[in-house]
């Protein structure tokens, strides 16, 4: 059984004051579970794809950072690229869109390299990875204060604290793992046989011919080749995201990231939409804002929010990602039982 701390807000409370009282949680979980920060604690966020309105920007976490710096700690945002195509697909285009969206207060750490290539092996003993590639800059964090944006996901349910870890967390090649699962292929008809993939392939696993191809015996999956194609040839099958087994790989994934580390949680339920904030789009929410919930335990912290929401909303919204809190449970990364207090 954990403990989560509460607050409610709603959809009229002001940016500025959800910051406050993120803050004073934040203070509350550190004396209640007498945690110590490490100077270094990095704070991982997600800065948002190109065109979302509902992320959650730098001014939510204003209070906690102050907060932070008052106790001499050096904190800094860390970040992974993304699997996809977009503005997140590399460190150099990542850095530039988290300073359009105003994250301009802390050194960021783009935690898996220039194209999501550096990345540690975490050993685990999964249902279905034995070795998760997390980011290195996240495996090398002493200590992460993960800041959540408790929305709706189209594959995962739900995001929150667990998914952060999860994807958030995993270097370009775990996020293959976790959706696909299998090597990349190419596609033949955009494909301008550049020989650039090819080049950059660390274990030689990509012919160039008149039918490029990717031998599914040597890759390794780290998903570089993704990144490189100037053309958006290499791609993934992102259709095993719709199998029960995602949820669980989910799962693993986030038990690795956040294996032995004494991280803190804190999520916000605010700005609720269907999808996250990897869609570069304008979204409209879907329930009200509930508040702002802190704990040392992720999946306590996330089923508290799915409750809370299922409470106000009289649905079970996103009841899909309740799947993955319950493999997490099994592997050890938290309790769904728990005790809301509001403080
Ligand atoms: S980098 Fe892209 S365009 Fe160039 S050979 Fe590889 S798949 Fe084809
Ligand atoms: S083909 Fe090479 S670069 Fe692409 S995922 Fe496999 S190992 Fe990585």
């Amino acid at each position: 059984m954990s403990d989560v701390l509460f607050r409610p807000i709603t959809s009229d409370t002001p940016v500025n004051e959800v910051s406050r009282i993120a803050r004073e949680l934040l203070s509350d979980l550190v004396i209640s579970e007498n945690l110590t920060l490490h100077p270094e604690i990095v704070l991982k966020v997600h800065f948002g794809e190109k065109g979302n309105v509902t992320y959650l920007s730098q001014d939510y976490f204003a209070g906690m950072i102050d907060y932070l710096e008052e106790r001499s700690c050096k904190p800094s945002y860390i970040e992974t690229n993304v699997l996809y195509r977009g503005e997140r697909t590399t460190r150099e285009r990542h850095l530039k869109l988290a300073l359009e969206h105003g994250f301009n207060r802390l050194p960021i750490i783009i935690a898996d390299g220039e194209h999501g290539e550096e990345y540690s092996e975490v050993h685990i003993h999964g249902k279905h990875f034995s070795r998760c590639k997390i980011a290195k800059g996240v495996a090398d964090a002493p200590q992460m204060l993960v800041l959540s944006h408790f929305k709706g996901h189209y594959f995962s349910g739900f995001g929150g604290a667990l998914k952060q870890l999860a994807m958030g967390c995993a270097a370009r090649g775990g996020k293959l793992d976790q959706h696909a699962g299998q090597t990349p292929h190419i596609n033949f008809f955009t494909c301008k046989r550049c020989g650039l993939c090819a080049a950059k392939c660390p274990v030689g696993a990509i012919r160039i011919g008149l039918f490029p191809r990717i031998d599914s015996k040597s890759c390794v999956g780290c998903a570089a080749c993704i990144s490189h194609c100037p053309r958006g040839a290499v791609q993934a099958n992102m259709l095993r995201s719709l199998s029960g087994s995602f949820f669980e790989r989910l799962a693993e994934y986030a038990y690795a990231a956040g294996k032995d580390k004494p991280n803190l949680y804190v999520s916000i339920a605010a700005n609720i939409t269907r999808g996250c904030d990897c869609m570069g789009l304008k979204m409209k929410p879907i329930a009200p804002d509930l508040g702002v919930f802190a704990s040392t335990d992720p999946v306590a912290l996330d089923t508290a929010c799915l409750d809370l929401l299922a409470r106000h909303t009289g649905r079970s919204l996103f009841k899909r990602g309740r799947r993955t809190l319950a493999h997490a449970e099994k592997m050890g990364l938290g309790s769904r039982e728990y005790t809301l207090r509001e403080v």
